[in-house]
């Protein structure tokens, strides 16, 4: 959603003349800055680096965690694939770990089993409006030192505890693509309160190169040291000035969805063989980028996440999209085709997706369709039409 004040704020960062982390100093803070100083404050961290999308925040964050060629990093096999991806990136191996079946987000207990002595980073993603548990999560990395990135692109906002999810591992990693709840169009943001850290993210965004503080008008705020190898993934001062206005709205619009999803628990409640998410206790404060509706195939049909998301979009005039399938056998998650396996047989034997095996994840991963956010800011009397549409549409079904 953009407002008038999206409009002004993006009107400054054009005529600025300053379009980049990489432009000439104007005298101005830059709208990143901003909006790294803005976001760090929200999550409750000592600093935040903007990025070009979320990806690109997991990569440095990876990286900045120490972890490279061969490293094995412990990911849920319900997510994005973005998750993995990153992990492929820097040449280190993905280790698919299922998830819950009441939250469909990383088992603790599964974590654990999966530990080797290779493993050197565990990536907690809190998916479709639950969380990881926080608390056994990182009971579990300390006892094995070793650090925790959460993947939060989905939960912009949410508290553990009173905290804000994305302060609780070492470091914390958000997308800004258009669908999420914080947006930018393209963006990302990586938050940490550790100074070392926030050295090497910042530096990692930008070729190696450090803000330089007190740079003078007309030159870049960025100076060229040793030590560090980066690539560029800055977020533009577009994005950032974009970006920055969400922020102002975010916890006020997660409010009130909130309220119209708590709705639909208790409707759910009343249609037979859909049910809801659960959410731990520890979950102070949710925030659902989308919220995820479990199909019983008893009820439904095997594998009915197509055929459920397709006639719901119907009945709605909305996109209801089916889960992602888990990444043993999804068509984005192709680590043989890339050129990783290469080094050895052993190499291409160890990113084989296949070699994992996630009866959580593989079930869920084909019976559950998601409704998307913006629908949740209609007035919650509204909601009421969700459940009647799933009823009819499982009607059909049945009659099929
Ligand atoms: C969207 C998303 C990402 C990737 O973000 P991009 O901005 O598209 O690179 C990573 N992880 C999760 C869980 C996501 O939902």
């Amino acid at each position: 959603m953009s407002t008038a004040r999206t409009e002004e704020r993006l009107l400054a960062a054009l005529r600025s003349g300053r379009w980049a982390v990489s432009g000439a100093h104007t005298g101005e803070e830059s709208f990143e800055n901003t909006f790294a100083q803005r976001f760090a404050e929200f999550v409750g961290t000592a600093h935040a680096v903007p990025t070009c999308n979320g990806s690109a925040a997991l990569t440095i964050a990876i990286e900045a965690l120490g972890v490279g060629a061969g490293d094995e990093v412990l990911v849920p096999g319900l997510t994005w694939v973005a998750c993995a991806s990153a992990v492929l990136r820097v040449g280190a191996v993905p280790v698919l770990v299922d998830v819950e079946p009441d939250t469909l987000c990383m088992s603790v207990a599964a974590a654990e089993a999966a530990i080797t002595p290779r493993t050197r980073l565990i990536m907690p993603v809190h998916v479709y409006g639950s969380a990881v548990d926080m608390d056994a999560m990182t009971a579990l990395a300390g006892r094995h030192g070793i650090p925790v990135l959460e993947d939060c692109s989905h939960v912009h906002g949410a508290r553990w505890r009173g905290r804000r999810l994305g302060s609780l591992g070492q470091v914390g990693a958000f997308s800004l693509q258009q669908t999420k709840l914080l947006t930018s169009g393209e963006g990302g943001v990586a938050v940490t309160s550790d100074p070392e850290i926030h050295d090497l993210l910042s530096r990692k965004r930008a070729d190696g190169r450090r803000r330089r503080v007190g740079t003078p008008v007309g030159e870049l705020e960025l100076e060229e040291l040793p030590g560090v190898q980066g690539y560029n993934y800055c977020m533009s001062e577009f994005n950032a000035a974009v970006a920055l206005d969400g922020l102002d709205r975010l916890d006020g619009e997660n409010a009130r969805r909130r309220v119209a999803m708590r709705r639909l628990d208790d409707l759910l409640a009343e249609v037979e063989g859909a049910s809801p998410l659960s959410r731990p206790a520890g979950l102070t404060e949710d925030a659902a980028y989308q919220y995820c509706v479990r199909l019983a195939p008893a009820v439904f049909g095997q594998n009915c996440k197509h055929v459920v998301a397709e006639a719901l979009s119907r009945e709605l005039g909305l996109h209801v999209e089916p889960i992602d399938s888990a990444l043993t056998d999804n068509v984005l998650y192709q680590p043989l085709a890339s050129g990783w396996t290469k080094a050895s047989a052993e190499r291409a034997r160890l990113l084989d997706p296949r070699r994992f095996r996630l009866p959580v994840a593989e079930r869920e991963g084909e019976h559950c369709v998601l409704l998307p956010h913006r629908m949740f800011l209609a007035p919650p009397e509204d909601i009421a039409l969700v459940a009647d549409a799933l009823r009819r549409v499982r009607d059909q079904l049945v009659r099929v």
